[in-house]
């Protein structure tokens, strides 16, 4: 399987069929510099991923933290990094569930690459209705104006940053946090997340739901 340079979601294609960017990367670049995750969103890693968000299992942050530290500190300049910055869930969300996900995930991979976590850099300012059966237009329109910039983001002006995600179905959003910090000041933003979607070299890109 391979990988869109870009975003890193994966192709179920042989490597001469598959473009160096999708189809979504294609038509609208992101705002962020370069996305990677660590292993496809299927099979075990899905169910793990499931029981780690809705069945209170988070004992396996520490597994999917170690993961995505070292393919951050493999492909990305982590030296140069000033922050992990966990995407926000919004307070009622954090409420029913008694955790972010991708806050803990930020607490591993921070305390292994030894850049701070900032979990107050972005806020969550507006509930959004679940994103599962939406495309990645509807996606970005239904998160715009969602986040907002946070006290801790003043530490980030300037600064290039680490976005971290549990996964990385369209992308948007990733697409929108990064809008958010670039236009708060954040000089670069790098994301990676534990899952990506997969596509289909050549055809519409429809990633599995989340
Ligand atoms: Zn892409």
């Amino acid at each position: 399987m391979v990988t869109c340079e870009k975003c890193g979601r994966f192709y179920k294609a042989k490597e001469k069929e598959a473009e160096n960017l999708c189809l979504d990367c294609r038509n609208s670049a992101p705002l962020y510099l370069f996305a990677r995750s660590v292993v496809p969103f299927e099979g075990p890693v899905r169910e793990a991923l499931h029981s780690f968000k809705f069945c209170g299992r988070r004992e396996l942050a520490v597994p999917f933290g170690e993961l995505m530290a070292s393919l951050a500190a493999f492909l990305f300049p982590v030296g140069s990094l000033g922050a992990v910055i966990p995407v926000p869930l919004h307070e009622k969300r954090l409420r029913e569930r008694g955790f972010n996900q991708a806050a803990l995930l930020s607490e591993r991979v921070s305390r292994i690459l030894k850049i701070p976590v900032c979990e107050e850099a972005l806020l969550r300012s507006r509930e959004t209705p679940s994103q599962t059966s939406l495309s990645r237009e509807q996606r970005l329109a239904n998160l715009r104006g969602a986040f907002e910039g946070g006290r801790g983001l003043t530490a980030c002006k300037g600064a290039a940053v680490l976005l971290l995600d549990d996964v990385y179905t369209t992308g948007a959003t990733v697409q929108e946090c990064s809008r958010v910090l670039t236009a708060c000041g954040v000089k670069e933003v790098y994301v990676v997340t534990l899952a990506a979607g997969i596509m289909n070299a050549g055809r519409q890109d429809k990633p599995q739901k989340a």
